[in-house]
């Protein structure tokens, strides 16, 4: 007899039907609350049909890892016996999420990974072993990329010298098969300063730029591309400080760390808030980190007000001014692009759109070359023991793409767009480029 089974369990008094005589079914209470189950939100509204399992691309390429499924709704339910240690597979999940949109019971998937992998990291993971060192260093790309963009012509001989690659390979286990992308001379916010700040004042009409470690210190022409967008809808544009979206960091399991940088971002954020801005961000998963992880991971003031007010830029316009009706008529001389939407575009229902505003403009043929996963997933695809994975990963993707008319790609993530020009060896643009050269004329742009 288990112990739920155990006759002190049972609720049976004088007060039972048999006793009083009454008709009225009163259930006996055999197990106790949920509440003291311990059965975490989501975990019971798994069936099991296993949609996530067969969306997961790594998954697909990777026999030994066991799938969302199981990192999700099942780690939940073992971790209920006090004992139970998190499976080391959980490191094998690169958080692209799509496990979680293609789930039809909405069970939080991703939250419970990256609780999942939180919790590995912090108990089970050997603090001095190499993976931890390299997933450090990796997911804290602000930090080297800060350092970097000091000396940025050092930077790029440096971190592309063969010696020096075949060495962190060996040591850290960082891939010698990627080119690292160039850090720029000037980073985004030393030309904002330079600029002098926004160019247009506007209590009505103000957004707060999240832009990101990535277009602030390797594709600035990114975020110069955004604010001139913005001032051409007549925005006023404000850059509050800022540390990482934290995307890296819940890949790899560092909550700490991302809860640090969760911490300024939401401090800064609220207060540009509070000035009458909307969030805006180039980097669709840093407006996924702001919109869905930061709630579902952390509990800081002001958290759900910065989740409730973040846009991605595209997304903002289409909302807030008629961007198509802009565009259409709008004529600019673009090569051919071949468009991917990032995973995390899809998880927030964004990626059909890149393509249908481009459409509007004449001159530009943007194809989309279909749904799979680009592969890199972040930090994923630089580890040198998943870059084969990764590569295997995205090879739909390039196939797709060298059969697609153009051959300049498109993309609004920095890293997918770092494996479609590894993949294809394209040059990559972002959407909101392509907006700047259709709707910001030559000499009002400063850029
Ligand atoms: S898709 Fe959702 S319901 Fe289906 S197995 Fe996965 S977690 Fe469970
Ligand atoms: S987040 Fe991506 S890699 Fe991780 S389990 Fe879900 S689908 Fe697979």
């Amino acid at each position: 007899m288990s112990d739920a089974e155990t006759p002190d369990d049972y609720d049976v008094t004088d007060d039972s039907p048999a006793a009083t005589g009454d008709d009225e079914f009163e259930p006996v209470q055999v197990f106790p609350e949920s509440e003291d189950m311990d059965l975490r939100p989501g975990s019971d509204d798994c069936y099991k049909c296993s949609t996530c399992d067969t969306n997961c691309p790594v998954a697909e390429v990777d026999d030994d890892f066991p799938g969302p499924k199981f990192q999700g709704p099942e780690q939940w339910r073992l971790k209920r016996k006090d004992d139970h240690d998190i499976d080391d597979s959980v490191m094998k999940c690169s958080n692209c999420m799509r496990c979680d949109s293609a789930c039809p019971s909405e069970v939080p998937l991703s939250q419970m990974h990256n609780t999942a992998r939180g919790s590995f990291v912090e108990n089970q993971m050997d603090k001095l072993s190499p993976e931890y060192i390299r997933n450090r260093i990796l997911s804290n790309y602000r930090t080297s990329a800060w350092l970097a963009s000091k000396v940025p012509r050092l930077s790029n001989f440096m971190m592309n010298f063969g010696p020096a690659r075949w060495v962190m390979e060996k040591t850290l286990g960082v891939t010698a098969e990627r080119d690292f992308p160039e850090f720029a001379e000037q980073t985004f916010r030393e030309w904002w300063v330079e600029r002098g700040g926004a160019q247009v004042e506007n209590p009505d009409k103000r957004v707060a730029y999240f832009h990101g470690c990535y277009s602030n210190y390797n594709t600035p022409e990114v975020g110069k591309a955004m604010v001139e967008v913005f001032e051409e809808f007549g925005y006023e544009v404000m850059v509050p400080d800022q540390g990482c979206s934290g995307t890296p960091m819940f890949a790899n399991g560092m909550l700490d760390d991302a809860r640090r940088h969760a911490e300024t971002n939401v401090e800064n954020l609220v207060a540009a808030i509070g000035e009458g801005a909307d969030v805006i961000a180039s980097c669709t998963s840093c407006s996924l980190s702001l919109r869905q992880e930061y709630p579902e991971l952390f509990d800081i003031h002001g958290i759900e007000d910065v989740s409730e007010h973040t846009y991605e830029a595209l997304e903002y316009l289409r909302i807030h001014e008629d961007l198509e009706g802009e565009l259409d008529g709008s004529e600019v001389d673009f090569p051919d692009l071949a468009y991917h939407a990032p995973c995390h575009a899809r998880n927030q229902g964004l990626d059909g759109q890149a393509i249908e505003v481009v459409d509007r403009i004449d001159g530009v043929e943007a194809e989309d070359v279909g749904d799979s996963c680009s592969g890199i997933s972040g930090t994923y695809g630089w580890k040198a023991e998943k870059y084969d994975l990764s590569m295997e990963i995205g090879e739909e993707m390039f196939e797709h793409m060298e059969d697609a008319e153009g051959d300049v790609g498109m993309t609004e993530c920095p890293t997918c767009a770092m494996q479609m020009g590894h993949g294809t060896g394209y040059e990559i643009r972002h959407p909101l480029e392509v907006l700047e050269a259709a709707l910001v004329s030559e000499d009002t742009s400063s850029a």
